[in-house]
C-alpha cells in the first residue's frame, strides 16, 4: 500500500474540492504506482554519452547516419545499457536492436516501446535518442524495483529511421526486396547496412509481425516543432501522425520574347504559378483546422532573363491527420487553379506521386498518457505529429501511443536541436507510468 506524499495529497484535495469523482482522482495521483520515477540524472548522462558518438567537433552536429561506423558504435553503447538494465539483447533480421524481458503471464502479448538513435547528416542528439534511451531507462527502473509486468516488454531501437524507417517497416512487411539495393547516406546500401549491424537481409520477411501481435506500442520523442514551447506545455499527447500527399504540378503557358510581347498578350506560366503558390498558402492557412500546404520546389523554362516562362514545374504537398481533409483542400486548389489558368491563358496539370497514410494513435493510450502526466503534475495537450515516426508503422500491429516533449525554438535536424534535461526526465516518467498503466489494462 502506498502512502500519499504531500504533493499527491494536494492534488487529491484540490480535485475533491473541485467535485471530481474519486476514481478519477485516484488514477490521477497514480496511487498504485507510488513514487515510481526514472533516474533522471542517469538518463541524461547516457544521453550525453551517446551525444559524443558521431559528433562533429567543429559544428556540434551529430553525424550518426544509419549503417555508418558511428551508428555501429552507438548501437553497441545502447546494447550495453540494455544488458545493464537486465534485458536480453538481440539484433533481429531487419537490424533492429531489441532488448526483451519476460512477463508474469507467459501467453501475454508484448508491450513494445522505443525509438531510434540514427541521425540525419549534421543533426542533433535528441531526435530519436531521447525516446530510445528513456525506454532503456524505464526497463532498468522496473528491473531495479523488482517490478515484473504481466506482459513481456520489448525495448526497440529501430534501424535506419532517418533513411526510410527500414526497421519498423520491416516489422509490418513493407520493405520491398528491391529497396535493399538502394544507397543510404552512409554510402552502404540498405541491404549491406542491415548485414553490417547484425541483421540478415535475406531473411527480412521473417521479422514480419501480424496485426494484433502486440499489446501496445509507445514512443517518446521530441516534438520537432514549437507548439509545446509556445503553449508552455510540458507533455504532448500525440493524436496521430499526419498523412501526406505530394503532386508534381505543370503549368503550360507560351514562351515568347520578353521585350516584344505586350503585357496583355502574354501567357506567362510563372505568373500563373506564383498566384497558385500564394493561393495554396492562403487556403491552408484560412481553412479551419491544422492542415499545412507547401510548394517547396519550383523551376521555370526556358529560364532566361529575356524569355517569358513557357512552362513551370513545381511540387505541392498537403498534410493532415485526415486523408479526406487533404483531398478536400486539394480539390479546392485544383478548381481555383483552373480559374487562374483561364485568367492567364495557361493550363495546370496535377500528377500525384507520393502518398503516406495518416496513422492515428489509440484513444485509450492517449488517455493513459494524460493520466500519467496529470499524476506527475505535468501540463499536457493533444497535438498531431507533422513528422513521420516509427510509431506510424507500429500502429498497424496494435494500439500505438506517442508522447512529445518540447523542442527548443521548434528546431530539429540541426546542431541547434535541444530539449532541456528536465523535459527529457518528464517524458521518461510519463512513459514509465503509461507502460505500468497499459500493463494493467
Ligand atoms: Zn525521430
Amino acid at each position: 500500500m502506498h502512502t500519499l506524499d504531500r504533493r499527491e495529497f494536494a492534488v487529491l484535495l484540490a480535485g475533491f474540492l473541485a467535485g471530481k469523482p474519486a476514481r478519477e482522482l485516484l488514477g490521477r495521483v497514480g496511487v498504485h504506482q507510488g513514487d515510481l520515477r526514472v533516474d533522471g540524472r542517469r538518463l541524461n548522462a547516457t544521453l550525453e554519452a551517446l551525444g559524443r558518438i558521431g559528433r562533429n567537433p567543429a559544428t556540434g552536429g551529430i553525424n550518426r547516419l544509419a549503417f555508418s561506423e558511428a551508428d555501429l558504435q552507438a548501437r553497441n553503447y545502447v546494447a550495453g545499457l540494455m544488458r545493464e538494465a537486465g534485458l536480453d539483447v538481440e539484433v533481429d533480421y531487419a537490424g533492429n536492436l531489441v532488448g526483451t524481458r519476460g512477463g508474469r503471464e507467459a501467453a501475454a502479448l508484448p508491450i513494445v516501446f522505443g525509438s531510434h538513435i540514427d541521425s540525419v547528416p549534421e543533426g542533433g542528439n535528441y531526435d530519436g535518442p531521447v525516446g530510445a534511451l528513456a525506454a532503456v531507462e524505464v526497463a532498468r527502473v522496473l528491473g531495479e524495483r523488482g517490478i515484473q509486468l504481466r506482459h513481456p516488454i520489448e525495448v526497440m531501437v529501430f534501424s535506419n529511421e532517418e533513411g526510410g524507417k527500414t526497421g519498423s517497416r520491416a516489422l509490418i512487411g513493407e520493405v520491398d526486396p528491391k529497396e535493399l539495393s538502394l544507397p543510404t547516406a552512409s554510402g552502404r546500401t540498405i541491404g549491406e547496412g542491415i548485414a553490417l549491424v547484425g541483421g540478415d537481409p535475406e531473411k527480412l520477411e521473417q521479422v514480419k509481425r501480424e496485426p494484433g501481435s502486440i499489446k501496445a506500442f509507445l514512443e517518446l520523442h521530441v516534438e520537432q516543432g514549437s507548439v509545446l514551447e509556445q503553449s508552455r506545455v510540458q507533455i504532448g499527447v500525440v493524436e496521430g501522425i499526419v498523412g501526406i500527399k505530394r503532386w508534381n504540378v505543370t503549368v503550360e503557358g507560351f514562351a515568347n520574347h520578353a521585350g516584344t510581347t505586350p503585357m496583355d498578350a502574354r501567357r506567362d506560366a510563372l505568373v500563373a504559378a506564383a498566384r497558385f503558390v500564394d493561393l495554396a498558402h492562403r487556403v491552408a492557412k484560412e481553412t479551419p483546422g491544422r492542415q499545412v500546404a507547401t510548394v517547396g520546389r519550383i523551376s521555370a523554362e526556358p529560364g532566361a532573363p529575356n524569355v517569358i516562362p513557357g512552362r513551370v514545374l513545381f511540387s505541392l504537398e498537403i498534410r493532415d491527420l485526415e486523408m479526406s481533409k487533404i483531398d478536400r483542400i486539394f480539390e479546392q486548389l485544383r478548381a481555383e487553379a483552373d480559374a487562374i489558368g483561364r485568367d492567364t491563358g495557361t493550363a495546370f496539370a496535377f500528377e500525384l506521386f507520393y502518398v503516406s497514410y495518416a496513422a492515428l494513435t489509440d484513444e485509450r493510450l492517449r488517455q493513459a498518457i494524460e493520466q500519467a502526466a496529470s499524476a506527475l503534475e505535468l501540463s499536457h495537450m493533444r497535438l498531431p505529429s507533422g513528422a513521420g515516426h516509427d510509431a506510424q508503422s507500429m500502429a498497424k500491429l496494435g494500439p500505438a501511443g506517442m508522447i512529445f516533449v518540447p523542442s527548443k525554438s521548434g528546431i530539429s535536424h540541426s546542431p541547434l536541436e535541444f530539449t532541456a534535461p528536465e523535459d527529457v526526465v518528464n517524458g521518461a516518467n510519463v512513459l514509465l507510468r503509461t507502460i505500468v498503466a497499459v500493463d494493467a489494462m
